[in-house]
């Protein structure tokens, strides 16, 4: 029977980070009241004049470099026809055959494994407005029309839903490095469109695809991805073929529903809009945005692991996330022992961080001055935790904690063997179970000796005075 394979190439729209409108001064700020954002530009009212967001290209241009892609000096701005009621003009502003940026590519791992992903273009273009549907009825809210964004358009190099995952997590973290948008999928700033068919194995033709819409979760992203892939399959295990139509992910049931029948280029009627000119971007400009871009993660990781001694894993968790990654950078600098402010970081700070956007009420430095004073055996790990807790709470310097309370680790060999010794005397069992080889027997003697000490004990002495005993 015939292995089928699935193929997908992906569009991915992203809000670029403006306080205005991309050919209006109207703002775009999330969450305002319905319709207050708007004006007779953005709602396409009869002759209103568009003028062009430099800033807007700017991010765009910013966008396409951390991409690796070509930035074209020239490109177009063309209106794309269609009607619907999300777009007053019945045209969107878009770029045609002329996009802002060609041929990038973004490296991904997946199982391990790296990988990479060619970009075939980035345009620009003004979202649409956005459709609430209740019940019966539908009610439209235009604050989102006009607001700037780009269109990703990957190649058609993806094979599965968990790839398509990998390769939107490192294009995720590449966005948020380049500072071009906030990337807030539940807010519709990433957006993802999935275009999907399958092929026997090995073939070197594509199939005829389908192109699911809008899908706003990386975990939704995989389960269409897997859903559609299946009934592509049945269909033409069954003998019938794929039809070319745009299709809906359904969370509620995990499968796609076809929309609508898809337009092809033709349906649009793209043309040049008069209203604009060309964009025009000067190869100094470029230059300049290009030597500005912050260091990016495969980047920083490599530095990592070269310079802080970091474990490809840590380093990999770091620079996932630009705002994680300034902060380590921030507190390692100048550490001691940058693996030991990574520990701190990633066991704790991680864990005291819910939400899923890094951030932390601690000064960087702070944390540097805990790891330290780890390193120079002024506290023990249990302290170390308990400063970032408490920390956490009320920011403060750490050193002057412990010098005003008396947190020192206690390194005295013969202040730890009195205690150890204490200890066996509560509780013999204890010993005798160790020199049975329990394991695990040596944990009411540590125990004690922890309470005793106010957890203050150097637990690597302890231990090792523990196996003297023995
Ligand atoms: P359109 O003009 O319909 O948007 P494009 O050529 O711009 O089509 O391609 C859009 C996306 O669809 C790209 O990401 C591309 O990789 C992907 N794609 C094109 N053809 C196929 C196919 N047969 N199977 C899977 N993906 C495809
Ligand atoms: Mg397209
Ligand atoms: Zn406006």
């Amino acid at each position: 029977m015939t292995q089928w394979e699935a193929v997908v190439g992906l569009e991915i729209h992203v809000e670029l980070k403006t306080e205005s409108k991309l050919f209006c001064s109207c703002p775009t700020a999330f969450g305002a009241p319905p319709n207050s954002q708007c004006c007779p530009v953005c709602m396409g009212y009869p002759g209103a004049l568009p003028v062009l967001n430099q800033k807007a290209v700017l991010l765009a241009v910013r966008a396409g470099l951390a991409l690796g892609c070509q930035i074209q000096t020239s490109s177009g701005q063309d209106r794309k026809q269609y009607a619907y009621p999300d777009l007053p003009k019945a045209y969107q502003i878009s770029q045609y055959d002329r996009p802002l940026c060609l041929g990038g590519r973004v490296a991904y791992t997946l199982d391990g494994v790296s990988r990479e992903l060619g970009i075939t273009r980035i345009h620009m273009e003004e979202d649409a407005g956005k459709l609430i549907h209740e019940g019966a009825l539908t009610k439209i809210d235009y604050n989102r029309c006009g607001v700037p964004l780009i269109e990703i358009v990957t190649e058609p190099g993806l094979h599965s839903g968990a790839e398509a995952r990998a390769f939107l997590r490192k294009l995720h973290t590449l966005l948020r490095y380049a500072d071009v948008s906030d990337c807030r999928m539940n807010e519709g700033s990433f957006r993802v469109d999935v275009n999907l068919s399958v092929r026997p194995e090995g073939a070197h033709t594509l199939g005829e695809r389908t192109e699911i819409k809008n899908i706003n979760s990386f975990a939704f992203v995989q389960k269409a991805i897997e859903s559609e892939t299946e009934r592509q399959i049945a269909l033409m295990q069954a003998g019938k073929s794929v039809s070319r139509e745009t299709r809906r992910f359904d969370p509620a049931t995990g499968k796609t529903n076809a929309m609508r029948t898809k337009e092809d280029a033709a349906d649009y009627r793209f043309f040049p809009d008069p209203d604009l000119p060309p964009v025009a971007v000067s190869q100094d400009v470029i230059e300049g945005i290009r030597a500005q871009l912050p260091e990016l993660p495969d980047r920083k990781r490599e530095r990592w692991m070269r310079t802080h001694a970091l474990p490809e894993a840590d380093a990999c968790v770091l620079c996932a996330d630009r705002a994680l990654a300034d902060y380590y950078d921030r507190a390692a600098s100048g550490a001691k022992e940058p693996r030991r402010v990574a520990n701190l970081v990633l066991s704790e700070l991680l864990r005291l961080c819910r939400s899923e956007e890094f951030s932390c009420p601690i000064d960087p430095y702070h944390v540097q001055r805990i790891a330290d004073m780890l390193s120079d055996g002024i506290v023990n790990s249990a302290t170390a935790k308990r400063l970032v807790g408490m920390l956490w709470q009320r920011d403060t310097d750490p050193c002057v904690l412990v010098r005003e309370n008396g947190w020192e680790q206690i390194n005295d060999k013969d202040t730890l063997y009195a205690l150890l010794h204490e200890a066996v005397a509560v509780s013999p069992r204890s010993l005798e179970a160790m020199r049975l080889g329990k394991r695990g027997a040596e944990g009411a003697l540590v125990g004690y000796v922890m309470k005793k000490t106010d957890g203050r004990a150097n637990a690597e002495l302890l231990a090792e005075l523990i196996g003297k005993l023995v």
